[in-house]
């Protein structure tokens, strides 16, 4: 059985989250409205999630880790959806985010886009996006197998409908990309009351640095340039959905990767999330939901790398 450790996050209200999210947001956008909604039916287009609401006892789940991909990959290290939302004590229920897809499926090394209902009626519609050696292209495509590898960083939920933070913003000011403008935000103003937050946001115009893994390095992985040569990058297009989950800190040091979304779309795009690059004509709309803790599991002994 893998190990499991779990840290109980702080949970303000979400009124005082909104609050804050608002200020932090606004520094860096033109134009930031950040309030508390019920949550739109996230099963609805364009957002086509497994489930429609991110309510009833969240969680965010933080599998394994970079150190298992660097600096040479372990492939043995594979996971199911199922067994982890085991682990998160929350079996047969709703799961988005980030991770590296099951190289054991799809042959090759790719992103995965965790999409997850896992009760009965439930559905998979999660997808992995993979480079194509030969031009440098990539693919995004349907992944059924329930599994994954190396790494993955989720929220999960009971996906009841309920109250979310609406956070909508555009017009980017300021140097930070959407995702660490949150996060940052929360860890400035929670400091060593940690907070987590996950769902999913829409980059609803303009375009992202969006990278993908190709295949496994042959070489070592040690620099953050060996990393950043052997990874491709792309530009993409909005509307690209987001998916994945925020920790504002790491007070046990459970060497948690703090933030970590992916994206997919229904135009053939799809990746990890790093910033716009379109500034003035970035728009963003999320929903997030606070987690009650974080399961951190299958912590790598060797802790050197978070990204
Ligand atoms: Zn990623």
């Amino acid at each position: 059985m893998l190990p499991v450790q779990k840290m109980p996050l702080h949970q303000p209200p979400l009124e005082e989250v909104a609050e804050v999210l608002q200020k932090g947001l606004a520094n860096n956008f033109s134009t930031a409205e950040v309030k508390v909604v019920d949550c739109p039916d996230l099963t609805a287009a364009p957002f086509d999630l497994a489930e429609k609401g991110l309510s009833g006892r969240p969680r965010i789940l933080d599998v394994g880790g970079p150190d298992y991909l660097k600096p040479f990959p372990q492939k043995e290290k594979k996971y199911s959806f199922a067994d982890v939302s085991n682990l998160g004590e929350l079996p047969g229920s709703f799961l988005i985010g980030a991770g590296a897809g099951p190289c054991h499926h799809t042959g090759t090394n790719c992103e995965l886009i965790c999409n997850v209902q896992l009760g009965e009626g439930g559905s998979n519609k999660s997808r992995i996006v993979k480079v194509n050696e030969g031009d440098g292209s990539y693919t995004i495509m349907e992944e059924k197998s329930g599994e994954f590898s190396l790494l993955g960083n989720f929220f999960l939920s009971q996906g009841k409908p309920g109250k979310v933070l609406e956070l909508k913003v555009k017009d980017r000011t300021g140097p930070e990309n959407f995702v660490s403008c949150v996060r940052k935000t929360l860890a400035a103003h929670y400091g060593d009351k940690t907070v987590g937050v996950g769902g999913t946001f829409l980059l609803q115009t303009g375009k992202a640095n969006i990278h993908v893994m190709p295949d496994f390095s042959k070489t070592a992985l040690e620099t953050d340039e060996q990393s950043d040569n052997w990874l491709k990058f792309y530009e993409m297009d909005a509307p690209l959905i987001h998916v994945g989950e925020i920790v504002s800190g790491d007070p046990e040091k459970l060497h948690l990767r703090c933030e970590h979304f992916h994206c997919f779309s229904h135009h053939g795009q799809g990746g990890h999330y790093h910033y716009d690059t379109t500034p003035n004509s970035a728009s963003y709309l999320g929903y997030l939901n606070l987690a009650e803790a974080v399961y951190r599991i299958d912590i790598p002994q060797e802790k050197k790398y978070l990204f």
